[in-house]
């Protein structure tokens, strides 16, 4: 069905359905036209790919995908919108609906099965409170996939694809270029949905990484620590873990001393490089 981002289409379809909105489910849907075909095209909706959704809305994404890849596999929670995309993805023989929590999808045996001979891709315009969570799940697994292309927050957007060693650091953007390197696409005004959200949003691309960095020795311990050091975010490293991880300060001192940090250094200065150095150390004095 043409026409999926018309606010007039929308607003007869979803009459028709008897559909509302669920503000909890994050459900702002797009209705800019010029934005599905952008994330489709720069997020890997090409011959030879596979592309997983998460959160198909009334499909207008989907749509897009389907053009452009070999095959797309859709995750949605609500299963009230499963009528809605017969219809409005009719035309399409490419596209499989799975009506869940994508939380609770095992999405390796979903590649495994589903895309066979093919790259993987995964796209979506992220239901906002749950968007570090789905991020941090589809990183984690390390998930046979090219890329990962998703609207979030702007503020989220900044965070995540901040250059390490800079102000707007935090954890995630830490576990973000572990496994991947992070970009910033484009941004896209809150007037692009309906309902509009009270914030703007960007469009960012993970892509995965062949190889996560040398050197760690155990990842839970790794990102235990990169945790602490932001938990306190005004403190220094030393302070922040120290008091977050109940060590002693001296100990956690030794640690940065013997990574050639300073005392007073604080978690966003860090680079890669110091949080390995910093973590391995801090294992080995802690025997942890
Ligand atoms: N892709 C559509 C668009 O761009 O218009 C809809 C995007 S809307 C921001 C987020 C979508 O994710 C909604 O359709 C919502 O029902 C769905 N959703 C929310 N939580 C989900 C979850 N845990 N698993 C799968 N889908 C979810």
């Amino acid at each position: 069905m043409d026409n999926l981002s018309n606010i007039g289409v929308i607003k007869e379809l979803l009459e028709r359905h008897d559909f509302s909105f669920s503000k909890s489910l994050g459900q702002n849907f797009l209705v800019n036209p010029t934005v599905c075909p952008k994330i489709a095209q720069m997020g890997n909706a090409q011959s030879g790919f596979g592309v997983i959704e998460i959160g198909t809305g009334i499909g207008v994404l989907t749509s897009e995908l389907a053009k452009g890849a070999d095959k797309v596999v859709a995750i949605e929670i609500d299963s009230r919108l499963l009528p809605v995309l017969e219809e409005t993805l009719a035309e399409f023989d490419n596209v499989k609906i799975i009506n869940d929590d994508v939380m609770n999808v095992d999405l390796h045996k979903l590649i495994y099965e589903e895309f066979q001979g093919l790259e993987v891709a995964v796209c979506a315009n992220l239901p906002y409170y749950i968007t570090s969570p789905i991020i941090m799940m589809l990183l984690e697994q390390r998930l046979p996939i090219k890329s990962v292309t998703v609207m979030v927050q702007k503020e989220a957007g900044i965070r995540l694809c901040a250059k390490m060693g800079t102000r707007d650091v935090g954890a995630i953007t830490v576990a973000v270029n572990y496994f991947s390197e992070p970009k910033m696409l484009f941004n896209v005004s809150r007037g692009s949905f309906m309902p509009s959200p009270n914030v703007d949003s960007c469009v960012v691309r993970f892509d995965i990484k062949d190889k996560t960095p040398e050197g760690v020795t155990d990842e839970k311990h790794f990102f235990k620590v990169v945790r602490a050091a932001f938990s306190q975010r005004r403190k220094t490293l030393v302070n922040s873990v120290s008091s977050s991880l109940g060590i002693d300060k001296s100990v956690v001192a030794k640690a940065a001393d013997e990574a050639g940090l300073q005392q007073n250094i604080r978690p966003e200065q860090m680079l890669m490089d110091d949080y390995i150095r910093f973590a391995e150390n801090l294992k080995q004095l802690t025997n942890g």
